[in-house]
C-alpha cells in the first residue's frame, strides 16, 4: 500500500460579476480571491487589454463552457459610486439601453477609470509672498492680468484650479510666480466640517411673483420637480439663490447644471458673491486631478455647491440637498455621442430617487417639461415681468422680398443701427452661420466647391484664406481659379460672421466691431475676454452666432438683429419650430436689459408666416402651447415615444441593410410604427453613408419593452458588424 499526498486544497476562490468598459451590453464573470464590496473598482483581463471594471457582485459560476479569468487587483475597500449614484446610473444604462460598463464608466472621473487611488494627492493652492504683500499693484499696472491677480490673492488664498473660472489668467500667474510675488502651497483638502453656511452679500428685495415663487419651494411638504418659467431677466437666478439659501442653511449640498461653463462667468460670480461657502466649478479647462479633487470635494461633502455642465449630473454628494437645472431647454444637456443620456431628465430622475427638489429654469422651456407641468406632474411657477427696471423688447419684422442687401443687411436695418449707435447705444448682429461665406461659386460657369467627403459645400473663411467644411473639418487654401473652367471669377455665395463684420466695418468706421463666433474664440481665455469687453461696451457692434444668445447680459445692447430665420420655418426637423421660437426669445432677451427698452429687427422673406406672427404677438408661452398641440395630434414628443438607430458605412447599401434587418425583428403592433430607412438629413459626412431607422412608440412603457425585447438580439446580427451603429432614446437631432 502507498500513501500518497493529498491533491493540493484549491485556494478559496469567488466568482464576481464585473461591469466592464465595452460596448458590449452584459457582464463579466472573474474569479477573484477574495470578495470585494459592490461598487469597488476590480482590474482584469479583457481579451489583450487590462481593463478597470467595477464589481456587480457574487455570480453563481456557471458550468462548463469557457475558462474564467482572474481578477488581478481590486482597487477600492469600499464602493467607489455611493447608492445613489450607482442606481441613477443604472437606471440610465436600462432607459437609454447603453451598455453597463460603459455607463458606469461614464460616472468616474477619468483618473478613477484608470485605475488611480479614490482619495487626494494635493490639491494646489496659490497665495502671495511676504514680497506680493508689499510690492505696490501700481507698479504692474503695464501687466493688468497681473495686477489683478495679484490684487485677488491678496484677499485671500485660491485654488489653482478655479483660476480659469474666475477670469485670472494662468500665464499672469508664471509671471508673479517668477517674481517672487506669489507661491505656490500644498492646500488641505476641503471637509465636510469646513463650511458652516454664511451669507455674503444680502439677498435682493423680491418681487411678488419671485416671492410666490421662493415660498412654494419652501412651502413643499415632499420633494417636487419645479418648473421656473421666466423671461429672460426677470430674476429667476435670483429665486434660485433664495431657494438655495435654506437648503445650504440646514447643511445640505446643492447641485447646479448649466448648459455652457465657459459662457457663464457672471452667474457664477453672482453665486460666490452671494454665499460664503465653498463652490466647486467643473468646467472643461480642469486636468484630471483637479476634476478628481472637485468629485471627492463633492462626495465628502466639503463643497457646497457644485456647478457643472451636463456630465456633472453624476456627481457624488454627501448630503445632497437640491438640483437646478438652468436653461433646461439647452441642447447641450443632451450628450450626443455614445452614451446619450439627457442631464435634465436625469435630474428629474435623481431628485425622485434621492427625494429632493428639482428646479428646472428656463424663459423658453422645452415642450417636453411644459407639457410635464401642464400635466401637473411639475409644479409650474411662472415670472412673467422683468426684474429691476426692464422693459421687455418690442419685436419688428423686416420684409427683406427683393430688397437689397449688404451681407445681408437691409437699409431699414442700417439706418436703425446708425440711429442706435449714434446715441451712444450697442447693437448685436446675430447670424448662425460662421466664415465669410457658406459656398463658393464660379461666376462663369456656376461650379461650386464642393466637400470631396460630404454632401456638403465649403465655407469660405476670407481671413484665413482657406475653404473648410464645417462637417468633417476637411480644409484647402482659398482657391483662385475654378476646378472647371479655369475661370478666375470665383464669388462668395450667401453670408457668414466673417463678411458680416468686414462690412459693417465699412459702413460703420467710427464703431469697432467684435466678433463672437467658434472662430475668433479659439484661443484659451479669448471667449472670457471678448465676453467681458462686450459687457462694458468697448465695441459698439457685436456680431456672433448661438454663441451669444445665451444667458449674457449686455446692459448697453438696445437693438439686436436676427439675418435670417427663414431656414428653420420650413425645416424638415419637427423640432425647428421650437427652437427658431426659444433662439429669438432668447436673442431678444439680450436687447434692453438696463432701464431702456429694446428692439428685435427679424429680417425675412416671409413675415406672414403663421409661426412668426404668433411668437411676436403672443410671446413665447403661447407659441409654445400651441406647437404643443399639434405635437399632440401629430403623436410627437412628449405624447409619442422615439428611438432613433443610426448607420454609417462606406457603403449606402451597407448602412440601409443593417438597418432594415433591426426593422425586420420589431414585433408588429398597432402602437408602434417604423419610419425607414432612411437618409440622414447629410447623406454622407466624412465619406460615410448614413441612414437612419425611427421607431414611434405611443407609450414610453411600449417602447422600452421593444428595445428590450430588441437589443439583446442586435448583437447576433451579421449586417450590424460591417457598420458603425448606435441608438439614440429620445432623439434630440433627427
Ligand atoms: P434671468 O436669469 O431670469 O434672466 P436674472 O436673474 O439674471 O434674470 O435677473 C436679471 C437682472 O435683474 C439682474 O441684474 C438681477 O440682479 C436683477 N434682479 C433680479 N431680481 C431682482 C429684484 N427682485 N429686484 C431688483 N433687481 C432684481
Ligand atoms: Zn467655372
Ligand atoms: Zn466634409
Amino acid at each position: 500500500m502507498t500513501t500518497t499526498s493529498p491533491p493540493p486544497a484549491p485556494t478559496p476562490s469567488n466568482v464576481i460579476q464585473v461591469a466592464v468598459p465595452v460596448p458590449l451590453a452584459r457582464v463579466f464573470d472573474y474569479d477573484c480571491s477574495e470578495l470585494p464590496v459592490v461598487g469597488a473598482r476590480v482590474k482584469v483581463p479583457f481579451g489583450r487589454r487590462e481593463l478597470v471594471g467595477i464589481c456587480l457582485g457574487s455570480a453563481t459560476p456557471s458550468e462548463g463552457g469557457y475558462q474564467r479569468k482572474a481578477v488581478q487587483a481590486v482597487l477600492d475597500t469600499e464602493t467607489v459610486l455611493p447608492k445613489a449614484v450607482f442606481e441613477l446610473l443604472q437606471w440610465a444604462a436600462s432607459y437609454y439601453q447603453h451598455p453597463i460598463g460603459e455607463v458606469l464608466a461614464h460616472g468616474l472621473p477619468t483618473l478613477l477609470r484608470q485605475g488611480e487611488a479614490a482619495n487626494y494627492q494635493t490639491t494646489q493652492g496659490i497665495r502671495v509672498t511676504a514680497a506680493g504683500e508689499q510690492v505696490e499693484l501700481n507698479s504692474l499696472r503695464r501687466a493688468p492680468q497681473q495686477q489683478r491677480l495679484l490684487a485677488t490673492l491678496r484677499k485671500g488664498p485660491l485654488l489653482r484650479r478655479d483660476l480659469v473660472s474666475q477670469e485670472l489668467s494662468p500665464s499672469a500667474l508664471k509671471a508673479l510666480t517668477d517674481k517672487g510675488l506669489v507661491e505656490n502651497f500644498a492646500h488641505q483638502p476641503l471637509t465636510a466640517t469646513d463650511w458652516s453656511f454664511a451669507m455674503g452679500s444680502d439677498a435682493l428685495q423680491l418681487n411678488p411673483e419671485q416671492a410666490l415663487a421662493v415660498a412654494a419651494m419652501g412651502a413643499a411638504t415632499k420633494p417636487q420637480t419645479y418648473l421656473l418659467e421666466g423671461v429672460t431677466g426677470s430674476g429667476k437666478t435670483e429665486v434660485y439663490l433664495q431657494a438655495m439659501a435654506s437648503v445650504l442653511q440646514k447643511g445640505r449640498q446643492v447641485l447646479v447644471i448649466v448648459p455652457e461653463i465657459g459662457l457663464t462667468p457672471q452667474t457664477l460670480r453672482r453665486f460666490q458673491q452671494r454665499f460664503a461657502v465653498p463652490i466647486v466649478m467643473l468646467h472643461s479647462a480642469l486636468t484630471d486631478r483637479e476634476r478628481l479633487d472637485a468629485w471627492l470635494d463633492a462626495k465628502h461633502g466639503g463643497a457646497a455647491i457644485v456647478i457643472g455642465t451636463r456630465s456633472a449630473i453624476f456627481t457624488p454628494f454627501a448630503q445632497l440637498g437640491m438640483i437646478i437645472v438652468d436653461e433646461e431647454h439647452d441642447n447641450s444637456l443632451k450628450q450626443q455621442e455614445g452614451f446619450r443620456y439627457h442631464a435634465r431628465d436625469l435630474a428629474v430622475v435623481r431628485g425622485q430617487k434621492e427625494q429632493v427638489p428639482v428646479i428646472l429654469g428656463s424663459a423658453t422651456p422645452s415642450l417636453e417639461t411644459l407639457n410635464n407641468a401642464e400635466q401637473q406632474r411639475y409644479v409650474h411657477l411662472q415670472l412673467t415681468q422683468r426684474a429691476g427696471q426692464a422693459k421687455p423688447a418690442r419685436f419688428s419684422l423686416v420684409d427683406i422680398k427683393q430688397m437689397p442687401l449688404k451681407a445681408g443687411l437691409s437699409i431699414p436695418l442700417i439706418e436703425r443701427m446708425k440711429k442706435e449707435l449714434e446715441r451712444g447705444k450697442q447693437v448685436l448682429v446675430f447670424l448662425n452661420r460662421r466664415g465669410y461665406a457658406p459656398a463658393l461659386m464660379c461666376h462663369e460657369c456656376g461650379w461650386l466647391a464642393q466637400c470631396q467627403r460630404c454632401d456638403a459645400y465649403f465655407t469660405v473663411h476670407q481671413r484665413q484664406q482657406l475653404l473648410q467644411c464645417h462637417h468633417c473639418g476637411a480644409h484647402q487654401r482659398l482657391p483662385k481659379q475654378c476646378f472647371d473652367c479655369g475661370s478666375t471669377q470665383l464669388v462668395g455665395q450667401g453670408v457668414g460672421t466673417e463678411q458680416v463684420e468686414q462690412t459693417l466695418t465699412e459702413l460703420f468706421p467710427e464703431h469697432p466691431v467684435l466678433r463672437i463666433d467658434r472662430d475668433s474664440t479659439r484661443k484659451k481665455g479669448a471667449l472670457q475676454q471678448h465676453l467681458t469687453d462686450a459687457t462694458e461696451n468697448k465695441y459698439p457692434i457685436l456680431v456672433g452666432t448661438q454663441m451669444l444668445a445665451k444667458g449674457h447680459h449686455f446692459p448697453h445692447v438696445t437693438l439686436v438683429a436676427l439675418l435670417d430665420v427663414d431656414g428653420a420655418l420650413y425645416s424638415s426637423d419637427f423640432r425647428a419650430a421650437e427652437r427658431l421660437g426659444q433662439l429669438i426669445t432668447q436673442v431678444a432677451g439680450r436687447a434692453g436689459r438696463a432701464s431702456e427698452p429694446g428692439i428685435v429687427v427679424l429680417q425675412t422673406h416671409h413675415p406672414e408666416h403663421d409661426l412668426l406672427q404668433d411668437l411676436i404677438q403672443n410671446g413665447y408661452g403661447a407659441f409654445a402651447r400651441s406647437l404643443l398641440q399639434e405635437r399632440r395630434i401629430t403623436q410627437l414628443p412628449p405624447f409619442g415615444q422615439l428611438a432613433l438607430f443610426r448607420a454609417e458605412a462606406h457603403e449606402a447599401q451597407q448602412a440601409q441593410q443593417a438597418l432594415q434587418a433591426i426593422a425586420a425583428l420589431v414585433p408588429h403592433h398597432p402602437d408602434i410604427m417604423v419610419l425607414g430607412p432612411m437618409p440622414a438629413i447629410m447623406e454622407r459626412r466624412a465619406g460615410r453613408y448614413r441612414y437612419q431607422l425611427l421607431l414611434q412608440c405611443q407609450q414610453r412603457g411600449l417602447r422600452q419593452q421593444v428595445l428590450q425585447h430588441l437589443l439583446p438580439k442586435l448583437e447576433g446580427l451579421a449586417e450590424l458588424r460591417r457598420v458603425r451603429w448606435s441608438l439614440d432614446v429620445d432623439p434630440q437631432d433627427l
